[in-house]
Order: structure tokens, then C-alpha cells, then sequence
């Protein structure tokens, strides 16, 4: 019998190549393209042999990994790492990695594309053509508004919130501020970016771009009061997580014309449920939490992801582990 341990691969499947490089070190259960996973009857008679979990966008909750007794490594494809109980991984001596950096570039293409979309109208527009309802040249009520040299907020001035604000400062030649929990003074100087105040950045952006990763601290950080403080000339960008904002608030906002319009990679509840009037106002640019998703960033993902696992699995520190500190102090 091998002795090797045993991993169980969710949500996407790897690569040939990351697959036979987890092979080669793991013993690899493959659990990929399963719908409703957590209720997957096969899924939880696995668990209780995992020695390492690779996947994401799976909600892996406590009641749920109490089954992974030998459970030594969980590596999310992903930066963000809202999906776990962190304290209790921790708790366990359990390491949680990620894959932060290798995203950041193509995440804060994802929030300009969002930022320009919304503010050209871009999608709209280019339904009424597929529509065959092109009719006129256009004129001001279909116009949009410019976004160079306007005023960007960014809220979350992270890894991701730099990037965008490189492509905002040195691309559109806009005013950038900023709101994070922590200053980060090299940032204010290598990129030219200014702290201030939420409320402050709010009042006095012509676009806002949310990147700060979801928490008790920032869930629904963004809500009524937000959107009234941003006004009605506002484009708010979101491309963190949907928890981070009152997404019936928001949809009020956009009806009312509290702001102008929103451009939205990310939702409380995903897949977007066709229901939510997010789908049929003109004002709301929806993507499908693309934020990553090309093909060379989901594969630098993946391969660190399984970097992460095999390094884990053998003891070593991980590439990116996220509670290292935290295991280290229990
Ligand atoms: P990061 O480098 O950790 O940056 C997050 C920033 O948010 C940090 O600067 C942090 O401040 C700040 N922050 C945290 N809590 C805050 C609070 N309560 N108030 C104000 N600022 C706060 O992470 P990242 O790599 O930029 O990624 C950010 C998030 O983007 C991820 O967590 C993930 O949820 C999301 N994301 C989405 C997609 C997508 O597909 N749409 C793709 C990638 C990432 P400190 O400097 O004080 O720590």
C-alpha cells in the first residue's frame, strides 16, 4: 500500500501537468466538477482519509472538517480566504494557503475593465447593436462619462488596490486617494496616492473601487448611508466579495439614482440568481466573478496551489501560507 497522503482535489480540475506533479508526491482523490459538493455523499466519506484539501469557492465549514480527522493542509486557489474558519483551522494546526500575487495584475485589469464598461456604458450599448437596435447615431442620453483624469477612490489599498491605482495614476492620469485600515506611506509616495478618511474618499470620488477582502470587519461595509455619501454622479466598482456590500441598498441606490451606476464582479449570493434585479438594470455592468479568470492566471494559481499542498504535506513552509503566524504562536 503507498504511503503516500492523500489529497482530495474540488471544484476545478488541474491541468495534466500540476496533476501528474501532485501525483507524483500526493495520493490524489479527484472531486472535481461536482455540483453541491458539501451534500455529496462520496465527497464526505473522503474526508475523513484527507491528509490536504486543494480547491475553492466551496463554503469549508467547521461541521464539515471536523470529518477530516488527519487533516494537515488546505490550499485554496484563490487570494481570498473567506470560504474558511481561519481560528479554527488554526486551532487545529491545520495550514491554510493561498495564492496571492499571482492574481493581482489580472484582477486590477478586471476592476478597470469594470470602471470603463460602466462608465462608457459599454455593455448596454453594445446590446442595443447585437440587437439590431442601432438605429441613429447616438446622442446625450446614451452618452457616458470620461474616466481619465477624474478622481478614483480605492478602498483597500492591498496588493490588488496598488495595481489599480498604477493603471489609474499612470495610465488615465487620475487623481488617486485612498482608504485603508493601515497607511501605507511608500505606497502614498512611489504611486502619488493620498489617505483619507471613508467618508471623506466617498464624498469626493467621482469612482469608487472596493478591494478589501471580506470579514466581520467589512461585511456590508458598503450600504445606504455609502451610497447617499457618494452621490448621484458616483460609479462604484466592486470586485472584492459581494458580503462587502448591502446588496439590496445598492439595488435601491441604482434604482433611485442615489449614484450614477455600478460595475460589479462579485455578489452575495453566486452564481447570480436570475431573479435579482441586478440582471435587468441598464446601470448595473454584471461579470460572473472574473476577477482572475485567464488563462494564464488560473494556471499560475493552480501550479501555486500545488506547490503549496506538496510543500505543506511535507512539513515545509509553504510558498504562501496564510495563518502561519497563528500556528506558529499555538
Ligand atoms: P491584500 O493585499 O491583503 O489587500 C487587502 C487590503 O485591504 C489591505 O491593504 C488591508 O489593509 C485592507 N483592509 C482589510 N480590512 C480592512 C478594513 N476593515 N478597512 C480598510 N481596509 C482594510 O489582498 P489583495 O490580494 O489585494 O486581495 C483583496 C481581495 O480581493 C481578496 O481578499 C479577495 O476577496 C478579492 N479578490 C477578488 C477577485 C475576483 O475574482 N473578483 C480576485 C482576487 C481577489 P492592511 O494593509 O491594514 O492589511
Amino acid at each position: 500500500m503507498s504511503d503516500k497522503k492523500t489529497v482530495i482535489v474540488y471544484q476545478r480540475p488541474l491541468k495534466p501537468d500540476l496533476m501528474a506533479r501532485l501525483e507524483q508526491a500526493c495520493h490524489v482523490l479527484d472531486f472535481t466538477g461536482r455540483s453541491n459538493l458539501t451534500r455529496d455523499e462520496e465527497f464526505l466519506a473522503a474526508l475523513p482519509k484527507a491528509h490536504g484539501l486543494l480547491g475553492a469557492s466551496v463554503r469549508l465549514d467547521r461541521a464539515l472538517l471536523e470529518r477530516a480527522e488527519h487533516l494537515e493542509v488546505v490550499s485554496s486557489v484563490s487570494v481570498g480566504v473567506d470560504n474558511y474558519d481561519i481560528d479554527y483551522l488554526s486551532s487545529r494546526g491545520i495550514v491554510l494557503c493561498h495564492t496571492p500575487d499571482v492574481l493581482t495584475e489580472t484582477t486590477a485589469d478586471t476592476a478597470f475593465l469594470l470602471v470603463l464598461a460602466t462608465a462608457r456604458r459599454a455593455v448596454e450599448l453594445a446590446t442595443m447593436v447585437k440587437n439590431g437596435e442601432w438605429n441613429a447615431s447616438l446622442d446625450e442620453p446614451q452618452f457616458g462619462v470620461d474616466v481619465h483624469h477624474k478622481t478614483l477612490g480605492i478602498v483597500g489599498m492591498g496588493r490588488i488596490g496598488q495595481a489599480i491605482a498604477r493603471r489609474a495614476k499612470f495610465g488615465f492620469e487620475m487623481t488617486v486617494n485612498y482608504h485603508n485600515r493601515s497607511r501605507h506611506e511608500t505606497v502614498e509616495k512611489d504611486i502619488g496616492v493620498e489617505w483619507k478618511p471613508l467618508d471623506e474618499l466617498l464624498a469626493t470620488s467621482d469612482i469608487i473601487c472596493v478591494t478589501v477582502p471580506l470579514s466581520e470587519q467589512t461585511r456590508h461595509m458598503f450600504g445606504q448611508p455609502q451610497f447617499e455619501a457618494m452621490g448621484p454622479d458616483a460609479l462604484f466598482i466592486n470586485i472584492a466579495r459581494g458580503g462587502v456590500v448591502d446588496e439590496a441598498a445598492l439595488i435601491t441606490a441604482l434604482e433611485q439614482g442615489t449614484i450614477r451606476a455600478a460595475g460589479l464582479d462579485v455578489f452575495e449570493v453566486e452564481p447570480l440568481p436570475a431573479t435579482s434585479p441586478l440582471t435587468r438594470l441598464d446601470n448595473a455592468v454584471t461579470l460572473p466573478h472574473i476577477g482572475s479568470a485567464t488563462h494564464e492566471t488560473r494556471y499560475a494559481m493552480a501550479e501555486l496551489a500545488v506547490q503549496n499542498m506538496v510543500a505543506g504535506l511535507k512539513g515545509d513552509r509553504p510558498p504562501k501560507p496564510f495563518n502561519w503566524d497563528a500556528l506558529a504562536s499555538s
